[in-house]
């Protein structure tokens, strides 16, 4: 199970947002994309999970472009999401959201069987929320609430995963939590993050977007240096090995001195 994203061209009101991505994600890999505010991260996302049609390139999952040889429902079947749009109606059991994520497998008004009540129970389990299964989702944590999130879209039992940035307005430890849940899924995932210490910790490769153009693709040992964090992300890094976890660890601070102005919007 693989994403492959190759050439895409996205212009939103003939401004161009995307040019020329390319990028690879490989079967059961953790690949992270991040880059600044308004460099292109959710528009990618969007065109992987088919909410996005490119004006020129292909995403294939599994080979398959999404636009030319999968509809809305195979898509579903293929690729979960969990994006920053919360439910709307949050007076939904926990375990009605969760069930949500059987739609893609059912015909209109078609009810749950019993098959579909226990892959319910399993992604509830997966996300330690079946104690909770019967409290509304406007009752829950903001970390709680994600991992709802994370459970409808592992009822959907597809291989490939997209989040974008999933860990946003999460304390610490829902945030690490997350990660590792997410981690540990062993499908292929494609999440935008904009901790790169966070990228850095869970990623088997990363890729850096800068104004809707990919910089920089591969581990991210290699992709995430001092010089293009200053570069790209305006700030200055130490790289080292976090001594708790052994994973490349960064930590950052303001550009010092000076010629620290960019020109560039903050947005
Ligand atoms: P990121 O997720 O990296 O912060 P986005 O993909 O949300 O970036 O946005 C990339 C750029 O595209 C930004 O400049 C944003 O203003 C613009 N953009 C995104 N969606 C729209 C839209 N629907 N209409 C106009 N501009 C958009
Ligand atoms: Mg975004």
């Amino acid at each position: 199970m693989s994403i492959t994203i190759d050439g895409v061209d996205v212009s939103i009101d003939s401004v161009p947002i995307l040019g020329d991505v390319a990028l690879d994600v490989g079967p059961g890999s953790v690949h992270g994309l991040v880059g600044p505010n308004g460099s292109g991260k959710s528009t990618l996302l969007r065109c992987v999970y088919r909410a996005l049609r490119p004006a020129r390139g292909a995403v294939r999952l599994d080979g398959d472009d999404v636009w030319r040889d999968l509809g809305a429902r195979t898509a579903a079947r293929r690729r979960a999401i969990v994006t920053q749009d919360q439910p709307s109606d949050l007076d939904f059991t926990v375990r009605d959201l969760v069930t949500m994520g059987r739609a893609p497998y059912k015909r209109v008004f078609e009810r749950d069987n019993d098959v579909d009540r226990s892959i319910v129970d399993e992604a509830l389990d997966a996300v330690r929320m079946r104690s909770a299964e019967n409290r509304l989702v406007s009752t829950l944590s903001g970390g709680e609430r994600q991992r709802i999130l994370l459970a409808r879209a592992l009822a959907q039992q597809t291989r490939i995963l997209v989040l974008d940035e999933p860990t946003n307005h999460l304390d610490v430890r829902a945030q690490l939590d997350l990660l590792q849940l997410v981690s540990g899924l062993g499908l292929t995932t494609l999440v935008a993050l904009h901790d790169l210490d966070h990228a850095a910790a869970i990623c088997d490769a990363v890729t850096v977007l800068d104004r809707g153009r990919v910089v920089a693709t591969g581990a991210p040992e290699s992709v995430l240096t001092v010089e293009l964090i200053r570069t790209v992300f305006g700030v200055d890094a130490h790289i080292g090995t976090h001594p708790l976890t052994g994973r490349p660890h960064i930590a950052l601070a303001p550009l010092a001195g000076p010629g620290t102005d960019d020109p560039r919007p903050l947005n």
